[in-house]
């Protein structure tokens, strides 16, 4: 097993950020409101997580170790239903295989449970008081795996890759507070309030937020709401434009085609909206398993969705002209 894990880990666990979004999806899916995500070095050196979610009670929590040890899917029929974000069980045997890992995690009754694990093996284990969620600490990554670390860029671009999933994450989640520390600096923090805007302001900055314009609509199938900036404010990269479906961050190409239709003429070549989209829908309309990576999906009802998106945005527009 452990060598399977290993091999996974070349998949799941390519990169510090990789981890860093396994682990903050795993607290999210436990329903925690707060997060903070410490990490050293661009997460080479440590990796932090502690989340003030469900916890598991010690039984599950040296199951978690297992391969395919999901807690999230009990029949074949729950794989099309999926909300959850993680659902494979394999990030954290994965991660515990090419690093040094340390977890306390309880539930709030009873005592917590601490364990060590060091190249895949629980070298310690035992009982911790602790509150309520979840501390899980990485340390060592990739020691055993040289090659993986060689091929690691810079700390700069490994921390960068690390905030852009947290930026993407406090998109998503307006109602969890996050906060990022690199070297015991803060690098980004999110109050948790629920007011996206707010969160597009920590992370775009005030100038843009001002620029954006609310947005909230609906058809048969889909709900849809968010914020787009006034053309004014475009921007020479489609980075800016952010697109959630049931609360994850998604990638779609006819999606992002809609958002710009919406502009129009109204958006110069080679620039694109800031917009960030969130999408409301049936579960079962989407296909997530396309890749491990989840972040491509493919829809079912797409032209009903685009057409909604490219609508309500010239819709928005309009009522600013009036
Ligand atoms: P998956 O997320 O695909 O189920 P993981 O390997 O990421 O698989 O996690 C395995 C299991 O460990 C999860 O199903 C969940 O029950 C438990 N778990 C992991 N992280 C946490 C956490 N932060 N809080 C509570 N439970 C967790
Ligand atoms: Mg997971």
């Amino acid at each position: 097993e452990y060598l399977s894990n290993k091999i996974a880990a070349g998949e799941v666990v390519e990169r510090p950020a990789s981890i860093v979004k396994e682990l903050v999806e795993n607290s999210i899916d436990a329903n925690s409101s707060s997060i903070l995500i410490e990490v050293e070095e661009g997460g080479l050196q440590k990796i932090r997580i502690v989340d003030n979610g469900d916890g598991m009670d010690e039984e599950d929590c040296l199951l978690a170790f297992h391969r395919h040890a999901t807690s999230k899917i009990r029949t074949d029929k729950d794989l099309f239903r999926i909300r959850t974000l993680g659902f494979r069980g394999e990030a954290l045997p994965s991660i515990a295989s090419v690093s040094n890992l340390q977890l306390k995690t309880c539930t709030g009754t009873g005592a917590g449970t601490v364990v060590v694990i060091e190249g895949g093996k629980i070298i310690e284990h035992g009982s911790s008081p602790s509150r309520k969620g979840t501390d899980i600490t990485i340390t060592h990554l990739f020691y055993n795996t040289p090659a993986r670390l060689k091929y690691l860029k810079t700390i700069h671009t490994e921390l960068g890759n690390i905030t852009d999933f947290v930026y993407r994450l406090a998109l998503a989640h307006p109602t969890i507070s996050f906060r990022l520390d690199h070297n015991g600096k803060k690098v980004f923090s999110s109050n948790g309030n629920g007011d996206l805007k707010q969160v597009i302001a920590a992370i775009y900055g005030m100038n843009i937020a001002k620029q954006l314009l609310y947005f909230e609509n609906s058809s048969l199938d889909f709900k849809i709401s968010g914020y787009a900036c006034k053309p004014e404010v475009t921007r020479a990269s489609r980075q800016y434009m952010s697109t959630f479906i049931n609360y994850r961050y998604i990638k779609n190409f006819s999606l992002s085609r809609a958002i710009q239709d919406g502009y129009h003429t109204l958006l110069p070549i080679g620039r694109y909206p800031v917009v960030v989209l969130h999408i409301e829908m049936d579960p079962t309309l989407i296909d997530v398993n396309v890749h491990p990576s989840k972040l491509e999906v493919r829809l079912s009802k797409e032209e009903e969705l685009t057409k909604l998106v490219t609508d309500t945005i010239k819709a928005t527009f309009k009522q600013v002209q009036l």
